[in-house]
């Protein structure tokens, strides 16, 4: 029998496979195993198994799937499998339906409860009582439109057709006019935006631009405590040459490390004491992250739970407008 290749057999694998040492260190990990954990597998050598996997239960969920715990004890090692469990789609599909019923049936229900208390009592109310109500009816509004282009942005996706209309913009004038926008919805906290001298114009789709920046200075927003501010910072990158790095900084609840490769999936909310108080979808940062991708930038997260306030900083890198031939290029490959 010919000589079979082993580890190109476990590395084609749709089951993710470790085998670890007696002290449970990872000794190999099959590409599957590290793609669903967004890492190369080389620096998985020597990690604990127990940083990736629970100890002592049957199952694990990872990025919306769950997945069935097998081991097989050797004499020298062990070995782990990971395979996906049946109805994974039937499960993406109920949290889908559950996701947009909630957020669809909340502002519903109190727009046509504010409405019939305002016709049924509309000559006893007074005008404070009626700016009120009007108030929340329009907020509900607001938050049911958004829903909607949220789901409509991610069918955009989906299918690949979104027309973008790229242009160089100064991005301090861009987000200005957003922090103005997003300030409305939060008066109470401080927003600061520091543009260092010599930013570069970027290259974006002005409008898709504009989408990105209100969902994450909302979400910067929404995810702090009580008057926290929330800090834009804009430069050329130092990283990456010929691109801008926009950085977003708060000062709120931050995300556990395990949970920062969940954030940017679809319909992904992760339980902290806001969550449950905020609105959401899920869909922000999913629609984040692809349009910055379509427009040839990156986004990466830094964020703590540490402290109660160790807030987290989303920084966008995204092509100057300078850079016009390569980035072109860029955006002609996607
Ligand atoms: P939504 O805010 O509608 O829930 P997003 O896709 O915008 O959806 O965000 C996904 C999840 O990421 C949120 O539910 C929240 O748990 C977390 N998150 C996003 N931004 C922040 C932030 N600035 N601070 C803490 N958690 C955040």
């Amino acid at each position: 029998m010919e000589k079979v290749n082993f580890k190109k057999l476990l590395d084609n694998l749709e089951t993710a496979v470790i085998a670890v040492d007696y002290d449970n260190k990872i000794i190999y990990a099959n590409t599957f195993f590290c793609s669903l954990f967004n890492t190369n597998c080389e620096t998985l050598k020597n990690k604990n198994i127990y940083d990736f996997l629970p100890e002592k239960k049957e199952t694990v969920d990872i990025k919306n799937y769950t997945y069935k715990i097998s081991k097989y004890d050797d004499d020298f090692c062990s070995y782990y499998y990971l395979s996906a469990i049946d109805n994974q789609m039937e499960k993406i599909y109920s949290d889908f339906i559950s996701t947009v019923s909630h957020e669809l049936r909340t502002p519903l229900t109190s727009i046509r409860g504010f409405a019939d208390t305002m016709l049924m009592s509309y000559d006893k109310l007074d005008k404070n009582q009626i700016q009120k109500f009007l108030t929340i009816i329009k907020e509900q509004s607001n938050r049911l439109i958004k829903l909607v282009e949220n789901l409509l942005s991610i069918s955009k996706i989906q299918v690949q057709q979104s027309n973008l209309v790229y242009k160089s913009i100064n991005p301090k004038t861009h987000i200005e006019q957003v922090i103005a926008l997003v300030k409305n919805q939060y008066p109470d906290h401080p927003f600061e935006l520091k543009v260092e001298d010599n930013t570069q114009n970027i290259l974006v789709d002005e409008n898709k631009f504009q989408q990105i920046m209100i969902n994450l200075l909302d979400n910067a927003a929404k995810y702090s405590y009580e008057k926290g501010t929330v800090s834009v910072l804009v430069a050329n990158s130092t990283h990456k040459e010929n691109f801008v790095s926009i950085k977003i900084e708060d000062h709120g609840v931050g995300i556990e490390p395990e949970n920062l490769s969940k954030i940017f999936e679809k319909f992904a909310r992760i339980e902290n004491h806001l969550t449950r108080k905020t609105q959401g979808s899920g869909l922000g940062l999913y629609i984040v992250k692809n349009l910055i991708e379509k427009m040839g930038g990156q986004i990466f997260v830094k964020s703590s739970t540490v402290l109660p306030n160790s807030g987290s900083v989303f920084e966008v890198l995204l092509p100057a407008a300078s850079y016009t031939n390569q980035s072109q290029k860029v955006l002609e490959d996607k």
